[in-house]
């Protein structure tokens, strides 16, 4: 007998067929003498409709309100979840945040868990129920409710794996598993078997959406594998844990893009000590996240060119700030949001030189022009114009032997 906490994502509890399909696999896990906890999303769609009511009540919507309105989502599924395991004979309950409680940090649409009442949950397990406990949700220490941002019930699921030291976390979803590209766009990509929180981490954030990057980050640091399944089909998932998932017979695991960036370039900026400096602070007094910077050398030793990128809907923000900063001069400002990132990532990419060159040379025989480059000890992201984003993709898979 083993403690499990099983996750099904929007898509899995998606209409009540589904809802009954996933208390099936549930049942199965009951009646195999395991412990279970379940954590469900909202139905697939429910929190985007949500949003937009909000929206059209005010574009400036209370965010205590708008939590409010958001975790009702969960709330549905979890009882719809509870309901259909006692049709089918299991003991189960739900639970809401406040019940539990879920206690969050942080402020309202984006807070963090930071400890959950495991008490009355392991009581009722261990009398032979099964808990469903809603993703997403929280409650700050002053009783108000919170969520935990987009994506969250897999950072739920993390956490309850990590207070209640469950010996598995299942994340089921609508893919049956992680794939070395967007199987939707790239018809030969694969699935991985194994793969390290690191490379998880860097594949997640940078646009592959099978787990939310901010619940890979918690599982990488309290070391809490977890396995990526389909709640349609039979076939293995992924496992995510540490190094010995790595693969380092292969350089590159995975090519990631995502459309959401944007491009600013100062053109004639002082070549001064202080002027990044002075550019960058008020946005991140803003919290605009500055992604990738590349200055020119100058070549006369006064004058430079500096280009930065930024989320999409952020950019206009940015500008607005560049612009309206007595501080810095600058000849030109210069702003495209119409690129993509696109970017190879693998642990075993440490190992094997010649990668960069490999990744330039085939993007340059496909005459895709390379806008802005970063790199990290495990991945190489480029910017492109965002047109040629499938293309890219496909040929860097075929360049690293991942078809
Ligand atoms: N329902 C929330 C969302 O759509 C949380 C989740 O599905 O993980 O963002
Ligand atoms: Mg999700």
């Amino acid at each position: 007998m083993i403690k499990k906490v099983l996750k099904f994502g929007g898509t899995s509890v998606g209409s009540i067929k589904r809802i009954i399909h996933a208390a099936k696999i549930i049942k199965k896990e009951y009646d195999s003498d395991n412990k279970v906890i379940v954590v469900v999303s909202a139905m697939a769609g429910t929190t985007n409709n949500l949003i937009e009511h909000s929206k059209s009540i005010s574009k400036k919507f209370n965010k205590r309100e708008l939590d409010v309105l958001l975790t009702s989502g969960e709330q549905v599924t979890s009882a719809l979840m509870a309901g259909a395991l006692n049709d089918l004979g299991v003991k189960s309950k739900s639970w809401m945040n406040w019940q539990i409680p879920i206690i969050t940090e942080g402020e309202h649409t984006n807070a963090r868990i930071i400890n959950m009442n495991i008490e009355k949950i392991n009581n009722y397990i261990s009398k032979g129920g099964v808990a469903v406990i809603p993703g997403f949700q929280g409650v700050s220490k002053n009783g108000e409710i919170t969520s935990i941002g987009r994506g969250g019930s897999d950072a739920t699921a993390v956490a309850i794996a990590k207070i209640f030291q469950t010996d598995t976390c299942e994340i089921y979803t609508d893919v049956d598993g992680v794939y070395s590209s967007d199987p939707n766009k790239i018809p030969l990509a694969k699935k991985i078997d194994k793969i390290s929180y690191e490379e998880m981490l860097e594949l997640s954030s940078l646009g592959a959406k099978v787990m939310q990057s901010s619940a890979v980050q918690s599982a990488m640091i309290n070391d809490i594998p977890i396995q990526v399944k389909s709640t349609f089909t039979e076939r293995k998932g992924t496992e995510i844990g540490g190094k010995e998932n790595i693969d380092y017979n292969k350089a590159v695991t995975g090519v990631a893009y995502s459309k959401d960036d944007a491009k600013i370039t100062l053109l004639g900026v002082e070549d001064k000590p202080g002027v990044a400096a002075d550019i960058f602070e008020p946005l991140s007094n803003e919290q605009i996240n500055v992604d990738m910077v590349i200055q020119n050398i100058s070549s006369d030793g006064k004058k430079t060119d500096l280009t930065f990128t930024t989320k999409r809907q952020e950019v206009k923000n940015a500008v607005a700030l560049i612009k309206s900063n007595k501080k810095i001069k600058y000849e030109k400002i210069h702003m495209n949001d119409k690129v993509s990132k696109i970017s190879i990532v693998g642990a075993g990419m440490v190992a094997t030189p010649g990668i960069t060159y490999k990744m330039f040379r085939s993007l340059a025989e496909e005459k895709i022009n390379i806008l802005a480059i970063s790199t990290s000890e495990i991945k190489i992201s480029v910017i492109i114009d965002e047109d040629l984003t499938i293309d890219a993709v496909k040929i860097l898979h075929k360049t690293f032997k991942l078809d």
